[in-house]
């Protein structure tokens, strides 16, 4: 099957594949018989997740107003509920955005999905080295408000400050309302309640959009690392093992990696991980695959440097790829999970030259327009890539 056959099965012949729906499950059964057909025996591992990426925030903003309502009730007693309910909200929220269980994961509501995995072991079983993780996700994202043009996008990048900002001060002043009947303080807090209110009603509308149809993301990372499984069954890596996981339930917060690299953990001991996401460019434009240096997300997690450093060598040896070096600025992917596991990471991620993500979470996600020069290329990339950690000692 070529690159764009698959991404066809995936986005027009399946279609949207929310977390935990049937989208997703049908691409699991996808991405195994191609497995399967390729002389693999490919594994599943049930994925428990939440439902949705927004749940969590529209409790934790939902937690705060409720504070606010507290707030202006007959003190001391209301300040006091008001600053129980804000401060765990707001504890809740920065735990949610590092992927750490917190109270808010214990009330969402949750599904499954299903991780599919397979290993090409190494030519060489004797001297062998940790092992290459790849991971590509099989969910599709919705379609919110707030993706949905370079004006909304720019706001979307200011609501996680915004809000952790918002309800810091309500937090403060529910502290404050506590020793001060002083009426300026419940008017005060309308302010941060204010910002709060408008992040609470935009998550809301998020968490009601549609699905897309995922053929940048992710269906163009499944079909590039298909495409490297097969190159890799013929001409295996000498020192490596190469496990793939194509991942479940990753635009809810990553949970189908983290199951897999909590499951696994001591195989995965000292190996390298690489992440193939949204890789499909976009058609028009004629750019290449963009090595992750660095993401930030709530702080900023850095690359493996040492294997920067490879894939900038690969880069320059192979110009005709139009590999660029970046740091990723727009929100988490799986690198971030497999940072937090103690893994090399490094991610593949196809920005464009002014580092946007090519129609990113929105109706325009389709086959139509992905570029199949700029996936060719990731293909290309990703092998050179390999062959070189090959190579290397690494340590
Ligand atoms: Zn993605």
């Amino acid at each position: 099957m070529s690159l764009l056959g698959h991404v066809h099965q995936l986005s027009e012949v399946i279609g949207p594949r929310g977390s935990t729906t049937e989208g997703e499950a049908k691409a699991s059964d996808y991405v195994q018989r191609q497995l399967s057909a390729l002389g693999l025996r490919p594994e599943r591992q049930l994925v428990l997740s939440a439902t949705s990426a927004y749940a969590p925030f529209i409790l934790a903003s939902g937690a705060s107003l409720l504070g606010l309502l507290l707030f202006w009730q007959p003190q001391p007693v209301g300040a006091a509920a008001a600053c129980i309910i804000g401060v765990t909200a707001f504890a809740s929220t920065l735990l949610e955005l590092t992927f750490t269980s917190n109270p808010l994961r214990w009330v969402i509501p949750t599904g499954w999905g299903n991780n599919v995995s397979a290993v090409v072991p190494a030519a060489m079983q004797d001297a062998k080295r940790p092992p290459v993780l790849i991971t590509a996700h099989l969910d599709t994202h919705r379609t919110p408000l707030l993706f949905s043009s370079p004006g909304w996008r720019r706001i979307f990048r200011t609501i996680m400050p915004a809000g952790l900002a918002g309800m810091a001060a309500l937090n403060v002043l529910f502290g404050a309302g506590i020793f001060s009947n002083d009426q300026a303080l419940r008017q005060i807090a309308l302010i941060p309640g204010t910002v709060v209110a408008v992040i609470f009603l935009l998550m809301l509308q998020a968490a009601a959009s549609p699905f897309t149809n995922g053929a940048n993301d992710n269906a163009s990372g499944v079909a590039v690392t298909l495409a490297l499984v097969e190159r890799l069954t013929r001409q295996p890596l000498q020192h490596r093992d190469v496990i793939v996981v194509f991942t479940a339930c990753e635009e809810v917060g990553a949970y189908g990696a983290d199951t897999f690299m909590s499951a696994h953990r001591r195989n995965l001991r000292g190996a390298i991980h690489l992440v193939i996401d949204h890789v499909g460019g976009l058609r028009g434009r004629d750019f290449g695959p963009s090595i992750i240096r660095s993401e930030r997300f709530l702080r900023r997690v850095e690359c493996d440097p040492r294997l920067v450093q490879i894939a900038e060598s690969v880069a320059r040896a192979q110009p005709e790829l139009r590999a660029t070096v970046r740091d990723f600025d727009l929100a988490y992917s799986e690198l971030s999970v497999g940072a937090k596991h103690g893994l090399r990471s490094l991610g593949i991620i196809g920005l464009t030259p002014e580092g946007d993500l090519p129609n990113w979470h929105v109706r325009d996600d389709v086959i139509a327009n992905i570029n199949e020069a700029t996936l060719e290329r990731t293909v290309e990339f990703a092998w050179c890539l390999l062959r070189a950690i090959d190579v290397e000692e690494m340590g």
